[in-house]
């Protein structure tokens, strides 16, 4: 290819000069082609028409002078390499040419055909580096990715504008400083950095995503690929970092999972969501045996509230609905949303047996029957809505999950036939045993109400089988069922509360038996032994409800002896001691019921304030048979000697038995053998 020179030189004598100069130079092995123009205009033209290769520049010419031809030229013929050919030497117009555009700046008179060569190469050279670096620091400039450059100690020596937009810093103020100390959130972790570090110290690339905060403080997701960058000599001497910002990426990822796993309407699970939560719980019940189970709740006639008061008001009930589900449940629990008015709630890890699961299940039922039927307020109407629940449990890793739910969703149907409103259990023993406590729990409550309750009362005697008073026992007179023993309804009566109630109601009656006994003087003395359940004692009125009982009753509290059990005692020792010795302040004794069955801790039993250990029924029944029966008794009875307590025994019906009891320190006894628990009017007297 041959070299194309343009020599824009108006005078004719250094234009022919310059033509013999470089008619013997070869460029690339061949002699340059030249053309003149005498002017600015002229060379206008054959820029445009003859596209030299070089354009070799007198800045004195009729229609342009100095610095300013220099700068038209270039910007007619962006690229073309320019030597400028002055009439004088001045370094600091010279360096001024070279920064309007031009590659080199010869005088006139100093050169010859052998330096012009040499420029016309260098220039040549010169501008095609130039024009690379251009477009590189064009291209750096344009990418939408952040890019940053560093040294070796990662400070920072360059950055783009896409770096500038990203993270809200200026280049001038990014220079100099490290990546880490500008963007540092504390939200990554160390180890990626120690990774980071790792990597590119090996000379290898490391691309990782980090979470950084912008000069505004806000976060951003960043993905990130460090390039190390070695000199001519093999060692790493920059980094450069390439950035994307993938927060918007990350926000779609959260979107499309929100879409995915949520129900819109109410935020809930959805079914995909909940379908594979069941399939983790029951993963993980094969491992720990939690039963766990599932109530398939449906609205009642929603269609009907949908068809008269419109979607945008049926919306409004489901969103209340979730919320108040939300509500009735734990934390580890999911309530999630089908579609349409179904939802489904999750109950795990429930506690023990199946049967125990079943009532936990239950009072989750029951609250969300309560709290659904409370009424809603829709665009400012009172709306009423019920559900129907079906529940399933389920604890084995076997439990199909599409055969789960089709469970529950079939006992839900059974809710709807049995009038709506209410929830059924998928299993029928559970249905029946739950009914059957219900049924219960409202004859407890009628039962109350009713006063079909009565106080027994078994005789307590001394070592010589003198009366010292009597243990009050509960009985319920059902009006079909005949005498109840507590056994059948007290644990009931715990689990509802209702004990609160009726061991106030014990309290009462036990407190007008001492008085009645108070009037004869062959009773007189006679002291009333009370079992007090865990739930009643634990009520934080308890003290004062027993004080005002035995105060409006007039009985006298030195007569009143509380049975309390090991378990009671043990829970909260702080509080027990605390109550048993404001009681005790008035009057009131204790005795440590069924003592032998717990898990009792002597340390504790030394802080209590007890009057009287009691051995439990099961070890006096065998005690002439059984030596690990008998041994127990011996260390019971050995252990109130040590307290300084008086032991009695209970469920004596011999007396072999009570001799035995007796021989071994046993002062005080309670049995059949000395009198079954009786109505108070054939208690004996003494
Ligand atoms: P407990 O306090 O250990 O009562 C002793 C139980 O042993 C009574 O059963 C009594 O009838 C029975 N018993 C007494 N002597 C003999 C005997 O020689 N042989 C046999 N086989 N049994 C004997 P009961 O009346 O059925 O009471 C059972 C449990 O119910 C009581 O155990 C007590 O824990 C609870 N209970 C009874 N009344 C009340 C009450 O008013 N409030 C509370 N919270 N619990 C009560
Ligand atoms: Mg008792
Ligand atoms: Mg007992």
């Amino acid at each position: 290819m041959t070299l194309r020179i343009l020599l824009i030189e108006d005078d004719p004598g250094d234009a022919g000069l310059i033509e013999a100069y470089l008619r013997p130079a070869r460029f690339s092995g061949q002699a340059p082609q030249v053309m003149i123009a005498a002017s600015l205009n002229e060379a206008r033209g054959m820029l445009k028409e003859r596209s030299p290769d070089l354009i070799l520049l007198d800045l004195a010419l009729p229609d342009s002078a100095g610095l300013a031809t220099v700068s038209t030229v270039h910007g007619l013929a962006p690229g073309i390499p320019i030597v400028v050919l002055s009439g004088h030497r001045d370094a600091e117009f010279e360096a001024e040419v070279l920064e309007a555009g031009a590659q080199d700046y010869l005088v006139k008179g100093e050169f010859d055909p052998e330096h012009i060569s040499r420029a016309i190469r260098h220039a040549r050279t010169r501008a095609r580096l130039e024009a690379r670096l251009k477009l590189q620091d064009a291209a750096l400039r344009a990418v939408a990715n952040g890019i940053v450059i560093t040294d070796s100690d990662a400070i920072i020596q360059w950055a783009n504008p896409a770096f500038t937009q990203m993270t809200g810093y200026e280049l001038e103020e990014a220079l100099g400083r490290k990546p880490g100390d500008l963007s540092h959130s504390g939200l990554n972790d160390p180890s990626l950095y120690e990774n980071l570090w790792r990597t590119i110290l090996a000379g290898q690339v490391w691309r990782g995503e980090l979470v950084n905060k912008r000069k505004d403080g806000s976060l951003y997701n960043e993905e990130l690929a460090i390039t190390p960058v070695r000199n001519a000599q093999g060692v790493i001497r920059h980094f450069v970092a390439f950035k994307q910002d993938i927060s918007e990426r990350r926000a779609n990822e959260e979107k499309i999972r929100q879409l995915a796993f949520y129900d819109v309407l109410t935020n809930l699970p959805n079914r995909r969501l909940l379908l594979d939560r069941l399939q983790q719980a029951l993963a993980s019940r094969g491992r720990n045996h939690r039963p766990g189970a599932l109530l398939f709740i449906d609205l009642d006639d929603f269609k009907g509230l949908n068809d008269t008061l419109g979607h945008d008001v049926g919306d409004l009930l489901l969103i209340q609905v979730a919320r108040r589900l939300t509500e009735c449940v734990r934390e580890g629990d999911t309530v999630s949303r089908l579609g349409g008015d179904e939802f489904v709630v999750m109950l795990e890890s429930l506690n023990g047996t199946l049967e125990e699961a079943a009532l936990q299940a239950e009072m989750v039922g029951e609250k969300i029957l309560a709290a659904l039927n409370r009424p809603y307020l829709l665009n400012g109407n009172e709306q009423r809505s019920t559900p129907s629940i079906g529940i399933t449990l389920f604890n084995t890793s076997h439990d199909n999950i599409e055969e789960l739910l089709k469970r529950a969703d079939l006992a839900m149907y059974q809710a709807k036939e049995a009038g709506r409103n209410t929830l059924r259990f998928f299993d029928h023993t559970m249905q029946a045993r739950v009914e059957a406590r219900a049924a219960l729990e409202s004859e407890l409550r009628r039962g109350l109400r009713a006063r079909q309750f009565l106080l027994y009362y078994q005789p307590q005697v001394d070592g010589l089988g003198r009366l010292t008073g009597a243990e009050a026992l509960l009985r319920w007179e059902h009006p079909s069922r005949g005498l109840v023993p507590p056994g059948a309804f007290i644990a009931l009566a715990e689990e509802t509360g209702l004990i609160v109630s009726l061991g106030h109601w014990v309290l009462e009656q036990a407190s007008r038996q001492l008085v009645a006994w108070a009037k004869n003087p062959g009773t007189a003395h006679l002291t009333l032994a009370v079992n007090v359940s865990a739930r009643q004692f634990r009520h934080p009125d308890f003290v004062d409800q027993v004080l005002a009982i035995i105060d409006h009753i007039g009985a006298n509290p030195h007569r009143l002896k509380l049975e309390l059990t090991e378990s009671l005692l043990l829970d909260n020792v702080e509080n027990t001691v605390e109550k048993m010795t404001a009681l005790k302040a008035r009057g009131l004794g204790f005795a440590l019921d069924d003592f032998g069955t717990g898990y009792s801790s002597l340390t504790y039993l030394k802080r209590l304030p007890l009057d009287q250990l009691k051995i439990d029924r099961s070890f006096v029944q065998d005690v002439l048979q059984n030596t690990n029966d008998a041994a127990i008794a011996r260390t019971i009875i050995a252990l109130g000697h040590s307290l300084g307590l008086p032991v009695i025994a209970e469920g004596v019906e011999t007396s072999q038995q009570r001799d035995f009891l007796a021989s071994h320190g046993c002062s005080n006894f309670q049995g059949y053998l000395f009198g079954k628990p009786m109505p108070a009017a054939i208690f004996p007297s003494a």
